[in-house]
């Protein structure tokens, strides 16, 4: 393997691609901004490996950014979406496996009494805000600088001079008068959440939060901070919306708030519960969740909103996640991981730290604590571009940006993780100065 890496077919077909798709890509970070190489383009995909249109061979940790928790292209997932699309693949109308799938995630996650199927994380993010303002009858939402929830309006936006009340647009295209509306806290800094409800008191509708963040890198929550935002909320009358998009049924079956053992009001699930597919939902309280169009004023709607594919293979999914010892597994490999890429920083003297939930995890390259987007920004990136070219041209294959997570999938056997150590073992001693 090794440095016989060619890339060129990758390299034509992304400027073909280039010529009628913005970027050549249709999501940017695929686009290899963060990153010194040219994006490789993948033809396949067989358990934890993928494979590149040149024929290049690699063991994946990104799994589509999340869902494939189960590896790619599993037997059963492939099997159940072969059988549904036999059958037709959209009505407009309800079918079974809509509600087997909402049991399921009702059954999963005690604060989901209801759930509300969608087609992206985004939609979910954007249908849970709508919800708590009308639930509310209030305007203001609070997020936190470096959580991602999607490409919404609303939601992009960042901390402005270090000021809640100065958050700005971080897209062009976004009014002021829609950012306005977002008030932006550091994540792990309760006092700063206290600040924003005084400022606004008595108008916020809601307090968007990854429970574990994990698109800045993954960013572990402080004892105490998310039991602190729900008792915040539950003090301001505001709803407490879990953006478990990532989380949801990846650090465990009933996702980051059945590990801290908090309650929302809300959550938004996405990725793991799409199975592959283009499948997302926002849940939570009944009383809140009726109001949804047709039995509320709010509306909502979607085409292909739980269409029978994504539920085929949603469903399949969990069932695989929950028939066996799937989460105790996930934690086995990914403790091996993170052990292994320790002591390999220690056998060649790089400095790293690592931050895992279960199966995700992010290695920063700083010998500091990582709390907040600050501290991720602080670490060394080009140490991170280096060993990301490292890796990709030795056949393992991870997230192209030092803001992202790295996952464990169920197909990811402890062979599989000793040998991407071996390769980062060496990439190790290849980068260091
Ligand atoms: C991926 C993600 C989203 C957006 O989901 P899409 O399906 O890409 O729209 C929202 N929130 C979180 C936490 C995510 O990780």
């Amino acid at each position: 393997m090794a440095q016989g890496y060619d890339f060129s077919g990758s390299a034509r077909e992304w400027q073909r691609a280039g010529r009628v798709i913005p970027g050549g890509v249709n999501s940017p970070v695929r686009a290899y901004g963060g990153v010194d190489e040219k994006p490789v383009l993948i033809a396949s995909g067989q358990g934890c490996r993928i494979t590149d249109i040149d024929g290049n061979e690699y063991i994946d940790y990104v799994g589509s950014w999340g869902p494939l928790i189960l590896g790619h292209a599993h037997p059963k997932v492939v099997a159940a979406i072969q059988t549904a699309a036999q059958r037709g693949t959209t009505f407009g109308a309800p079918t079974l496996a809509e509600t087997d799938l909402a049991e399921r995630i009702v059954k999963a996650m005690p604060s989901i009494q209801k759930v509300r199927m969608v087609s992206s994380g985004t939609e979910a993010v954007m249908t849970a805000i709508r919800l708590a303002r009308a639930h509310t009858g209030r305007d203001y939402v609070i997020k936190m600088n470096g959580c991602y929830h999607g490409h919404s309006d609303g939601l992009l936006v960042a901390a402005g001079s270090g000021l809640a009340e100065h958050s700005t647009p971080s897209s062009a295209g976004v009014p002021r008068s829609i950012s306005e509306r977002t008030i932006v806290a550091e994540y792990n800094d309760i006092p700063g959440v206290e600040r924003a409800f005084e400022e606004y008191h008595g108008r916020v509708a809601g307090l968007i939060v990854e429970p574990i963040a994990a698109n800045m890198g993954v960013v572990l929550p402080d004892p105490g901070y998310l039991k602190s935002l729900r008792q915040l909320c539950d003090y301001h009358g505001t709803v407490l919306i879990f953006d478990e998009v990532i989380t949801g049924f990846r650090v465990a079956y009933g996702g980051a708030q059945a590990v801290y053992g908090i309650c929302p009001d809300l959550t938004c699930l996405g990725k793991i519960i799409g199975g592959g597919l283009p499948a997302a939902a926002v849940g939570g309280k009944a009383a809140i969740l009726d109001l949804l169009s047709p039995l509320g004023p709010v509306y909502q709607a979607g085409t292909l909103s739980g269409n029978p594919l994504a539920m085929a293979a949603a469903i399949t999914t969990l069932d695989v996640l929950g028939e066996t010892d799937s989460y105790q597994q996930l934690e086995t490999a990914g403790s091996q991981l993170q052990a292994g890429i320790e002591k390999a920083a220690r056998k060649t003297g790089i400095t790293v730290r690592i931050l895992r939930a279960g199966s995700m995890m992010s290695c920063y390259f700083t010998d500091r604590p990582v709390r907040n987007l600050t501290d991720v920004k602080s670490t060394e990136i080009a140490m991170f571009k280096r060993f990301f070219s490292g890796l990709l041209r030795n056949g393992v294959y991870i997230a192209p940006s030092a803001y992202e997570a790295l996952f464990v999938s169920l197909a990811h056997s402890p062979e599989d993780i000793h040998k991407t150590i071996e390769i980062i073992c060496k990439v190790f001693q290849s980068i260091r100065r």
